[in-house]
């Protein structure tokens, strides 16, 4: 009889579709586990509630009196996916041996917890979850985030492909995470920060079986752009290389017009006025965005403000 303190962290935004099955379904999950001896009694899963408007945060305290091994966070507004998460590792990384994250609407496979327990009972601190089909996403899911994978790579970020946020962390892992005091908080790369013995366990992902996704494009985009820019300082460096660009074309613009007028072929020069304008300009433009978006992160990280805010907890 083992006795591996596991603790499962679910971040739930507007789930009180999901919930009801979640938690039968990670319920009798746990208690396979505890039969087999594999957790010990003690375990527990977190339920956070992102500052939900429908009835999640109800759903979690019923869940809690009825059954002692489900506890609930309720944040005090909607911190987005990553903060919520956060909120519930930090809270738990005290208290227990080890930690999975995992969606509320179950897309990966629970079956795989078991495995990554073993992996954690053999000395291993981060164990990733990955999925090894994705038969199951939409062809724009699929080709966007395999796009997002290679881009991250290209810009020096170093991340797992086809790794979410479902994932074992030892309580060490969990302590050196809370090392990290950064807002834009990108949690699949900073895991990889914080190093430690990891392996991967492979799963197949299924459909959300209840409700919509919470990450529509718009929240996906921003997401994919956080992660890079608060990860890479390539796009600088880009930007650097297209000014250089920039100013050598202006040097052969500028000796092609005095050849030109040398041979007094010059004519009024409209075209090459305003292409020369456009292009400067929009260079200007993407330059000062790019900076700016730095500027952004650095006057977020200035202000040290909380990433999350607990309102009730009974963990
Ligand atoms: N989520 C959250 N806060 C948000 C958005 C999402 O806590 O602002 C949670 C959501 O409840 C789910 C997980 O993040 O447990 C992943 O969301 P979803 O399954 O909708 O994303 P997808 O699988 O479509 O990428
Ligand atoms: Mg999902």
């Amino acid at each position: 009889m083992k006795d591996t303190k596991l603790y499962v962290v679910i971040p739930c935004y507007n789930e009180e579709e999901v919930l009801p099955e979640t938690s039968s379904r990670m319920g009798a999950l746990f208690t396979r586990m505890q039969e087999e001896g594999k957790i010990s009694p003690e375990s527990r899963i977190v339920l956070v509630d992102d500052g939900s408007k429908d009835k999640t945060w109800q759903l979690i305290e019923e869940l809690s009196e009825k059954d002692s091994r489900f506890r609930g966070i309720k944040l005090a507004h909607n911190a987005g996916h990553q903060n919520a998460l956060l909120a519930g590792l930090m809270t738990v990384k005290d208290v227990c041996d080890c930690s999975v994250s995992i969606d509320a609407d179950l897309q990966d496979d629970i079956e795989a917890i078991p495995a990554m327990v073993d992996e954690y009972d053999r000395g291993i601190d981060v164990v990733y979850g990955v999925r090894n089909c994705r038969a199951t996403d939409t062809g724009f899911k699929r080709f966007t985030a395999e796009a997002f994978y290679k881009l991250m790579k290209v810009l020096g970020a170093d991340v797992i492909e086809n790794h979410a946020d479902y994932r074992l962390m030892s309580r060490r892992a969990l302590q050196a995470l809370s090392e990290f005091p950064e807002i834009n908080l990108f949690l699949r790369g900073v895991v990889r920060l914080v190093g430690f013995p990891s392996s991967q366990v492979y799963y197949a992902r299924s459909e959300r079986f209840a409700g919509e996704s919470k990450y529509p494009l718009k929240k996906m985009l921003s997401f994919a752009f956080d992660g890079i820019t608060s990860f890479s300082i390539k796009p600088i460096r880009l930007v650097w290389g297209v000014g250089f660009l920039a100013c050598l074309i202006a040097v052969a613009a500028a000796v092609y017009s005095l050849v030109a007028w040398g041979f007094g072929k010059s004519v009024s020069g409209w075209a090459s006025l305003m292409i020369s304008i456009w292009f400067l300009g929009g260079v200007q433009l993407v330059s000062v965005g790019v900076i700016g978006e730095y500027i952004g992160k650095i006057y977020k990280e200035v202000k040290r403000r909380p990433r999350y805010i607990i309102e009730k907890t009974n963990v």
